[in-house]
Order: structure tokens, then sequence, then C-alpha cells
């Protein structure tokens, strides 16, 4: 990446298409070319949501999971476009065979997202830049879209980089400016960090990575237990994960069996609480946030059920996954149940943020 002579740097690009859904809806209907666009919902009826705006519409200030009704408002003229969920598939895949002239090292975030690890790539280019500009140039000429590249030496790094610049953006963070990088930080851009810990972390006086590197690896892991170690970490540069091949993430969960069934509603509220507070540090390490809350009980007659909601935009704090597993054990008539299992599930990863029942195609949701 730099000319250093003995670097044990991994060589991380993470790829990130541009307005992906509208960009595909825009290549492929050319009415829809230079027009404000939303892909998502319609905004009559119960009223959609958007999933992704085009360019044009985000000048009004149109975004992703706004209401379609809101969208309008924004912009008069907007048009709204049904997804296709199949076609993104499709121009996804090529997307991936894209990369794997580089590296077979892929992790897919989403159908538009990719970390690719090019330490040792296939071609013996060498240069994570230059890969990152050979995929880039590829994805125009052969599928005429953009992407934009976050290029550094780790995962955390490469993804903030990739949004840096977009639409068709570059943009490469250097071994010797990572920690400066991160020092510039505000403190909402790091992963796990919500509103409600951004505003504990500001409170504190801790507003970018340069403050949150006054505190001692104790003290961050005191006030923001695991994550704290993390945090401690990415504000010096390190980020030991790995480019995960295969690691297509559905849903992350836990379950727990009791000893015995548990028939009062105060003792299964607190085993939902353990079963959430381990679903939600599991997201955090993984970076990942969903929009789907699965509660599974299962009985002492070894009946089971699954009992879902979902939400428009992406959850994955302890407070909300823990709640709204609460809310689906309500509906279920617990005080008459004597329970042997009880698990909660997130699922729904990835950029989509509109709600299933404004989708044309809800069979297509679980590729999400
Ligand atoms: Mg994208």
């Amino acid at each position: 990446m730099e000319a250093r002579q003995n670097t044990s740097y991994r060589k991380i690009i993470h790829i990130d298409m541009d307005a992906f859904y509208a960009s595909v809806e825009q290549r492929d209907n050319p009415e829809y070319r230079g027009k404000p666009i939303a892909v998502g919902g319609s905004p009559e009826g119960r009223g959609g949501v958007v999933a992704t705006a085009s360019y044009e519409a985000r000048k009004f200030g149109v975004r992703s999971a706004m209401s379609s009704k809101k969208a309008l408002q924004l912009c008069p003229y907007i048009i709204f476009v049904k997804p296709r969920f199949a076609a993104y598939k499709e121009v996804s895949q090529k997307i991936r065979e894209i990369f794997r002239r580089h590296t077979d090292l892929i992790e897919p975030l989403s159908l538009d997202e990719a970390y690719l690890d090019v330490t040792e790539d296939k071609q013996g280019v060498g240069s994570a830049i230059d890969i990152a500009k050979q995929i880039k140039q590829a994805i125009k000429d052969e599928l005429q879209l953009t992407a934009s590249a976050g290029v550094s030496i780790n995962k955390f790094v490469a993804k903030i980089a990739s949004d840096i610049n977009k639409p068709d953006g570059m943009t490469f963070i250097g071994p010797s400016s990572v920690e400066s990088f991160m020092e510039k930080l505000p403190v909402e851009k790091f992963f796990g960090v919500g509103k409600v810990t951004a505003d504990k972390m500001k409170g504190m006086g801790l507003h970018t990575g340069a403050d949150l590197k006054k505190l001692s690896e104790d003290e961050m892991v005191k006030h923001f237990g695991k994550a704290g170690r993390f945090y401690y970490q990415i504000t010096r540069g390190i980020d030991g994960r790995e480019v995960q091949p295969n690691r297509e993430t559905k849903s992350i969960g836990a379950e727990d069996t009791f000893p015995y069934d548990l028939t009062e509603i105060d003792e299964m509220y607190n085993e939902i609480d353990k079963i959430s507070q381990t679903v939600a540090s599991r997201l955090k390490l993984y970076n990942l946030k969903g929009r789907t809350v699965t509660l599974k009980i299962k009985y002492n007659d070894f009946r089971q059920i699954t009992r879902n909601q979902s939400f428009a935009e992406p959850i994955g704090d302890l407070t909300t996954i823990g709640e709204t597993a609460k809310k689906l054990l309500l509906n279920t008539q617990p005080e008459d149940a004597r329970i042997r299992l009880l698990g909660v599930t997130l699922s729904n990863f990835g950029e989509l943020q509109t709600r299933e029942r404004n989708i044309s195609d809800p069979g297509q949701l679980s590729l999400f």
C-alpha cells in the first residue's frame, strides 16, 4: 500500500455500490436517468418507505427509510419505483465475479457492499489502490454502475473511508495516517455507537477518537463494556478482524433451555433480558444491525412457536431487542404457559430499510 520495506499490514478494500437499487433502475430504464427516483413503497394507502433514493432525489433531502409520503412532500416530481430484487441479486453476483478476479477473500455485507482482503492478490498487482481502481473500472465498463471504495489496513477504517467521497469515490487511509484519521473521527461514526451511547460519551466530554484515546483500557471497559475494548484498540488503529469469506450472516440469535419450565412472567422477562444481552453483544461484535426481531418459544409439551416484529430501520441495541421480545411474548398468553425454551434472533441485515408490507416481493426478503 505504501512504499514501506517491511510491512505486515493487511490490504483491505471496502467496496460500496452507489445508491445501488436506484442506480440499477436508472441503468435499466433510460426514462429514469437524471431524475429523482425512489425505489421502495408507494406513498398511497398505508404508505410505503423509501429503500434507496437516486442522487437526484437525495438533493431534495430524500433518504433511505424515510416514508414515501415525506419523500413526495420534499420532492413533488419524484418517481416511485417498485423494487426488483431478482435483478439486484443478479447484478450483485456479477460484482462478486469481478472481485474474484483479484481475491477469494471476499466478505459480503449485503448485496451492494463487501470487504476484500487483497494482501495477496491473485494477479500480483500488489497495490491495493490499483486493485480498487481496477474493480471500480470493471464495474463501470461491464455493469454500467458506479461504486465507492475505501482502502486501508483494516476493515473498520476501510468501511468508513468508502463513505467519504461518494459517489464514485475512492479514499485511501494508509498505515501512517490511520491513527490521526481515527483521532478526528466523531464518536457517532464508531460502530456500536448509537444515539444512547453517543449521548453518554458526549456527557463525559468524549466527542472524537482523540477524546476516547485519553481513557485507559480499563476505563473504557468500565463505561462501555466489551465494546469499550474495541474502541480502545480501534482508536489506536488496531482492528484485527479478518475478512471472512462465506460469512453471509442471515441472522444472529441466542436461546436457552431452562432447568425447569418457566411459569411466571417475571422469570420469562429475566431470561429474555439475558438472552437479548447475548444477542446484542454478538451484533456488536459483527458490526451488524437487523430489522426483524424473532422470539422463539418452546413449551413443556414441545410445541414450538415463533413470533416476529420488523422495523423500518435496522436496530441492534439491547433495549429495543429486549422490549420487542417481551412485547411479542405478551401476545402469546404467557400467563397460562409452561415454557422450557426461549430464543431471540435478529435478522434482515443489510441496506434494505423498507417494511415488508410495502415490498412487492416478500419472498426475496430472506436474501437480505
Ligand atoms: Mg451502497
